[in-house]
C-alpha cells in the first residue's frame, strides 16, 4: 500500500484501505477548514523542504533540466497551493443565491461539499505537478484522496510515496504505487470521483470501471496539439515561444506541446530557418549532447517516436534534424515539412521532440485540418491580424486557445485547465479544482408563515391560473389571476 514497498497490493489489501478510509472521512475529519489548511501547508511544506530531492528525482527519471523542473512542476504547485490557502474560506462559504415567486417567502444557497474519497491517477511526464496539483483541488474541498504515480517515473513515483508518508495525514490521504495490476486493482473499488491523467486508451478503461459506480470522473488527456503561424509576425519571438512549448517542455513530451505547426506554403521557408536558427542559439549545434533537453523517458517510448520518424512516407521529409542516440534516449529537436496526412506521424500524438509542418494555400484553410481530426487540449495562433485570431477563437474547438504563445495558459490559474471532446473532460487549476472536487449542494430554507392554499388540493381553475400567472413571472398576469381577470 506505498507505505511497505514489498507489501503486494492486491484486492484485499485495496478493500482494507477503502474501510479505513471510509470510516475516517464517515467521522467528518476532511471537512473542517482546520484540517484543510493543515494537510495543505503540509503539502506546501512537502515540495519547500524538498525541492532538490524533486529536481533529482526528475532528472534521473527523464533527465528533467532544473529549470524545467523548478518552473513547471515545483514553482506552479507551490503557487497553486499558496492560492488555495488564500482563497480556502472564500472557496467554502456557501454562495446566496436568489429565489423565486414560487417559493416565496425563502432564502437559498449554494454549499459546497466534498464528494468523498477520490483516486488521483497520474502519467510520468510531470510525475510530481500530475499527482499533486490534483491533490490541492481534492484537500481544499475536503476530500480524503489516493494518489496512483505512473510506474513510468519510478523514481518520482518512489519520493512521491515516502514524501506523502511522511508529511500528509495518512488516516487520509495515502499513495499507491504500481503499474496496470496495481490500477486495476484501484479502479474495482467504490471511488467518490476519479482523476485520471493519461492517454485516451487507458482513459476509456478508467471511465468503464467509474461507470460501474456511478462515480464521476475528471479525464486529462492529449491529442495532437496545432500551431498554426501566420506571416507578418515577429518569427524570431514566435519561434523562441514555439521552440519552448515543444523542445523546453519535457522535450515535446508534454501534453500542450505543439504536436505539429500549420503555415503558407510562401512562409515555411522562413519558418523553417528562423526555428534552426534560434534552436542552435538555445541548445548549440550538438544537441545530441545538451543538458537542457530532456531525454525520451525509456527505451519504448523511443522506439514508438522512432517508428514515426522512420515511416517510409516521412523519413524523406526531414528538413532539420533527425539524429538519435539510443544508449542515450535523445532524438535531435527535427522538423519535417509536408509529411502525408495519412502518416503515422500525424495520426497520433507525437508526444516527442519531432516537429512536423503541414502547409497550406491560405492559412483560413488550417480551420479544416484542425477541425477535421479530433478535439486538441490546446490550439496555438501567432498571428497579428484581429479578426484573424477571432475567427479562430469562433472556429477552433480546443480545450484551449493561446494566440501568439504556446503552453503558458497553464500557470494562469484564473483559467480552467482541461480538454473537450477526446483531449478529456471535466477541469481544475485555481477554484476550478475546488469545484472539480466538490458537490455543489443547492439548499432551500423556508419557515412555516405565509402557506398559501393553492399548491394544495382541491385543485381550481382560479389556482391554476395563479399558478401559471406565478410560473410565467409577470406581476400584472398575477394580479389579473388573483382577481380572475384571465
Ligand atoms: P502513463 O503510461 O504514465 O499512464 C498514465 C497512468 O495510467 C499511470 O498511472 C499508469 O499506471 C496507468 N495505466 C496505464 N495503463 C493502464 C491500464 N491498462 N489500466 C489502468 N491504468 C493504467 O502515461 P501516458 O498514458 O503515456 O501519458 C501520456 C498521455 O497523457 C499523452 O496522451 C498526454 O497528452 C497525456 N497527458 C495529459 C495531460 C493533461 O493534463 N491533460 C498531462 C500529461 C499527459
Amino acid at each position: 500500500m506505498g507505505s511497505d514497498a514489498t507489501a503486494i497490493f492486491d484486492a484485499e489489501a485495496a478493500q482494507t484501505m477503502m474501510k479505513e478510509l471510509r470510516a475516517v472521512y464517515g467521522s467528518g475529519a476532511t471537512k473542517s477548514y482546520d484540517w484543510r489548511v493543515s494537510q495543505l501547508s503540509q503539502l506546501l511544506k512537502l515540495i519547500e523542504y524538498h525541492e532538490d530531492d524533486i529536481a533529482a528525482a526528475l532528472r534521473s527519471d527523464l533527465s528533467k533540466p532544473d529549470i524545467e523542473s523548478y518552473v513547471y512542476e515545483i514553482g506552479v504547485l507551490k503557487s497553486s497551493i499558496k492560492l488555495a490557502l488564500k482563497e480556502l474560506r472564500k472557496w467554502m462559504s456557501p454562495e446566496k443565491v436568489k429565489t423565486s415567486l414560487i417559493s416565496f417567502p425563502s432564502s437559498a444557497k449554494i454549499v459546497p461539499e466534498p464528494l468523498g474519497i477520490v483516486l488521483i491517477i497520474s502519467a510520468w511526464n510531470y510525475p510530481f505537478l500530475l499527482s499533486l496539483d490534483p491533490l490541492v483541488g481534492a484537500i481544499a474541498a475536503g476530500n480524503a484522496a489516493v494518489l496512483k504515480p505512473s510506474e513510468i517515473s519510478p523514481v518520482s513515483s518512489a519520493l512521491i510515496a515516502k514524501l506523502v508518508r511522511e508529511y500528509m495525514d495518512s488516516s487520509t490521504i495515502r499513495v499507491v504505487e504500481g503499474a496496470v495490476a496495481e490500477t486495476s486493482v484501484l479502479l474495482e473499488q467504490k471511488w467518490d470521483k476519479i482523476c485520471y491523467t493519461g492517454n485516451a486508451v487507458v482513459g476509456r478503461i478508467v471511465m468503464a470501471a467509474a461507470a460501474k459506480h456511478l462515480t464521476p470522473v475528471l479525464l486529462e488527456l492529449g491529442g495532437k496539439c496545432p500551431a498554426v503561424v501566420d506571416l507578418n509576425i515577429n518569427l524570431q519571438v514566435a519561434c523562441r515561444r514555439i521552440i519552448m512549448g515543444k523542445w523546453g517542455s519535457n522535450n515535446g513530451q508534454t501534453c500542450v506541446s505543439p504536436d505539429y505547426i500549420i503555415t503558407t506554403k510562401a512562409n515555411a521557408p522562413k519558418l523553417i530557418d528562423a526555428l534552426k536558427t534560434e534552436l542552435e542559439k538555445f541548445y548549440g549545434k550538438n544537441m545530441l549532447e545538451s543538458n537542457d533537453l530532456s531525454r525520451i523517458v525509456n527505451s519504448n517510448h523511443f522506439a514508438r517516436l522512432i517508428k514515426l520518424l522512420d515511416e517510409d512516407k516521412v523519413s524523406g521529409k526531414v528538413v532539420y534534424g533527425g539524429k538519435r542516440d539510443e544508449s542515450i534516449l535523445k532524438i535531435m529537436p527535427t522538423i519535417l515539412l509536408d509529411v502525408p496526412r495519412n502518416s503515422l506521424i500525424m495520426k497520433e500524438e507525437i508526444f516527442g521532440p519531432l516537429l512536423p509542418i503541414l502547409t497550406v494555400d491560405r492559412l483560413e484553410d488550417s480551420f479544416n485540418i484542425i477541425n477535421s481530426g479530433t478535439k486538441p487540449l490546446a490550439a496555438y495562433l501567432f498571428t497579428n491580424d484581429k479578426r484573424f485570431r477571432e475567427h479562430f477563437v469562433t472556429e477552433v474547438s480546443a480545450g484551449g486557445l493561446v494566440v501568439n504563445d504556446t503552453t503558458i495558459h497553464l500557470g494562469v490559474l484564473t483559467l480552467p485547465f482541461g480538454g473537450v471532446g477526446d483531449s478529456g473532460m471535466g477541469s481544475y487549476h485555481g477554484k476550478f479544482s475546488f469545484d472539480a472536487f466538490s458537490h455543489k449542494k443547492a439548499v432551500l430554507y423556508r419557515g412555516f408563515v405565509a402557506d398559501a392554499d393553492i399548491r394544495y388540493p382541491p385543485y381550481t381553475r382560479k389556482k391554476l391560473r395563479l399558478l401559471q400567472a406565478l410560473l410565467g413571472g409577470s406581476f400584472l398576469t398575477i394580479i389579473l389571476a388573483l382577481f380572475g381577470r384571465n
